[in-house]
């Protein structure tokens, strides 16, 4: 054997990667970027995303600094594999790279449909989303993703106390933040405000919680 051991470069794996990051951190503007870029290149993709956040309208993924771009919605009850594949089938141009908007309200199904994209006809899959919800506990989509992404990424955002973000906290109209509730309401800047771990058990005055600093 010689000594050159050739690898294939890492663009060649085909993969199941989950970005996740707390609300407004930027994951619908970089997978918008990413749409762009394959756009730009020819290269054939899909984008979808869960019909459960309606903000941006249906078959829409908006963020303020791109814009926005028409998308597949897909309920909690579709199978994300036979789609893909049924749309490969009939279509002569292939769907290699998939992205995914809002991936936490995924079941962990799809999550699983996705992998057998990925491992049975090579597809590429980027997910992009929440980790957690606004009690801090995972949600089932995210915990599936973390469980089985080849890669996961942080998407990281600031604090206004200058920490990383961590938490989703939910506001009420008062900008009280609420800890009770359905893990899943749909809102933006007026239902959320994201914190880091610090702020929000400092806000919500968990007794448990033991601050290492000085703070008020
Ligand atoms: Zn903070």
């Amino acid at each position: 054997m010689g000594e050159f051991n050739i690898k294939f470069p890492i663009y060649c794996d085909f993969m199941v990667t989950f970005y996740y990051g707390t609300m407004a951190s930027g994951k619908s503007m970089q997978l918008l970027a990413k749409a762009h870029d394959f756009q730009e290149h020819s290269i054939p993709f899909l984008v979808i995303k869960s019909e459960i956040d309606d903000r941006d309208g249906e078959n829409k993924i908006y963020s303020r600094a791109l814009g926005s771009r028409e998308c597949v919605t897909i309920s909690d009850t579709d199978n994300i594999f036979n789609l893909i594949v049924t749309f490969n089938e009939i279509n002569l141009v292939k769907i290699k790279w998939v992205l995914v908007d809002e991936s936490q309200f995924l079941t962990p199904e799809q999550v699983e449909q996705l992998c057998a994209l990925s491992d049975i006809y090579d597809m590429n899959i980027i997910c992009y989303g929440l980790k957690t919800d606004f009690k801090t506990h995972l949600f089932p989509g995210s915990k599936r993703l973390l469980e089985l992404a080849d890669e996961i990424h942080e998407i990281k955002s600031i604090c206004y106390c200058g920490k990383k973000t961590m938490v989703n906290a939910r506001i009420n109209a008062n900008k009280e933040i609420v800890t009770e509730g359905s893990q899943i309401e749909i809102g933006g800047d007026d239902r959320y405000v994201a914190l880091c771990r610090k702020c929000y058990f400092e806000k919500t005055h968990n007794k448990n919680y033991k601050f290492t600093v000085d703070d008020k």
